[in-house]
């Protein structure tokens, strides 16, 4: 097959002579040369060979409304005609920021009403770790600086995203990671748990682990807590009940701002426009990219609370941050056409009402039973696979991850992307499956496991 006259050969050279890819080992890549997707079009991608491949991770967890929607091609076209780009630094702005912003605040929870943009997830929690530090030296508390984090966390690749993650591997190629940041422990159930403890107690003690850093370094130097609601890129890791409502308390406790990162989980995924809803949070920052747009233009939103954005405009003072593409027209067009899509079709009360239940269902009833399954689980319409040798003593295969790759692979050739992280299988799709969309990934996933067996 050819892509505009040039041969898949040809590309995959250019590729390897020319492209860097992130999160990739370009030797491996060399080796093996590079899946070239040329096309998508509503659940699907295609790739050159002509395959249509089933998008179980929805792009990187972004294409939310699915592939070739003419509308949002619409939406920028018309942007770029009327006015393609101008900014909003200097006490100028354009209406389509403004519009998405005023749309934004009426989403997000009723203490969240200020929206600071980027392009990008990481960006945004650039953003986010320099606003809150900000807004603690505005209340006159500027030794209120350490983050608590949590290892296994991605907050991005950025030098304050990487820093503010708890991915081992990106920190030791950091160098020098931003100071005063702290990781604590995750509420991974599935491995951390120990014998006899239950669910709620073990997302306790998981929420307890943020108190205990908040006294070891003192409530007075400690400015905020960041979290993911569900953990993404580390595997898709879903508290236990417990856990959200003593983080709550905890930082309401100690005076701790409550960061959530909802780059993945904002706009649908769990079943609300944000997870905040969904497990009855007041953050004070909600971070959010991807599904913001669906994937369609590079744009984040960081969704700032009352109590910063009060002190921001009440003590005043230039706030010395922003980017060239802070409240990009072109992207902020195409985001409300998407927002205005997921409305319309009502995505949201389909995943949270039908497809995420039934997602959960199905993944519990057809897969975990699998002789290689130690566990399955879901939030809506994203879900994990924990893939183990034996299901009593959930021993792993050895190679760390070797057989989820297999797994992985044996999917992508059955017609169904997914991702494996470490030993975990994850899914993350668009939210227009349906029913019969999730039936067929899930016929797809156990053939891929049955391979693998
Ligand atoms: N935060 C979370 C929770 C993410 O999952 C990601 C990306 O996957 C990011 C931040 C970084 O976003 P970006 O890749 O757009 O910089």
């Amino acid at each position: 097959m050819t892509y505009r006259n040039f041969s898949l050969e040809q590309l995959q050279a250019m590729d390897a002579a020319h492209h860097l890819h992130p999160f990739t080992d370009h030797k491996d890549l060399r080796a093996a040369g590079s899946r070239m997707i040329v096309s998508a079009d509503g659940p699907y991608i295609h790739d050159s060979e002509g395959h249509a491949i089933l998008d179980g991770m929805a792009g990187l967890w972004c294409v939310n409304v699915g592939y070739g929607r003419d509308e949002l091609a619409q939406a920028a076209f018309e942007q770029m005609k009327e006015l393609p780009y101008y900014n909003s630094f200097f006490r100028c702005t354009t209406p389509t920021p403004v519009l998405l912003a005023e749309k934004l605040a009426e989403l997000a929870p009723k203490n969240v009403n200020q929206v600071f943009y980027g392009s990008s997830g990481s960006e945004s929690n650039d953003t986010a770790l320099r606003l809150v530090r900000h807004f603690w030296a505005l209340e006159g508390k500027p030794e209120k600086q350490i983050i608590i984090s949590r290892q296994w966390a991605y907050h991005g690749s950025t030098v304050a995203g990487a820093s503010l993650g708890g991915m081992s591997a990106m920190h030791g190629q950091l160098g020098a990671p931003v100071p005063g940041i702290v990781h604590v422990m995750p509420p991974y159930g599935f491995e951390l748990r120990q014998a006899g403890e239950s669910e709620h107690d073990f997302g306790l003690r998981a929420a307890r682990a943020v108190e205990e850093a908040i006294l070891e370094h003192g409530a007075d130097k400690v400015a905020a807590f960041i979290g993911e609601p569900v953990m993404g890129a580390g595997g898709v890791k879903i508290a236990p009940d417990s856990y959200w409502p003593e983080i709550q308390r905890i930082c309401r406790k100690h005076d701790i701002l409550l960061m959530l990162d909802e780059v993945i989980t904002g706009y649908g995924r769990t079943g609300n426009w944000f997870a905040a809803q969904t497990y009855g949070l007041e953050p004070d920052t909600i971070t959010t990219a991807k599904a913001l747009t669906s994937g369609y233009q590079p744009l984040s939103a960081l969704l700032v609370g009352d109590r910063i954005a009060k002190s921001l405009v009440d003590k005043g003072g230039e706030f010395f941050h922003g980017y060239t593409y802070s409240g990009h027209p072109v992207a902020c067009a195409v985001a409300l056409k998407n927002l205005e899509i997921i409305e319309r079709e009502g995505l949201i009360e389909r995943v949270r009402d039908d497809t995420g239940p039934y997602f959960a269902e199905q993944l519990a009833q057809r897969v975990a039973p699998h002789a290689i399954v130690g566990e399955t689980r879901s939030a809506g319409l994203m879900g994990a696979i924990e893939i183990v040798r034996d299901k009593q003593t959930r021993e792993r295969f050895p190679g760390g991850g070797v057989a989820a790759v297999c797994i992985r692979d044996h999917a992508i050739a059955n017609g169904l992307m997914l991702r494996a992280v470490g030993d975990t299988m994850i899914l993350s799709p668009p939210l227009i499956w349906t029913r019969e969309t999730i039936d067929l990934a899930i016929d797809r996933i156990l053939k891929a496991l049955d391979l693998a067996a």
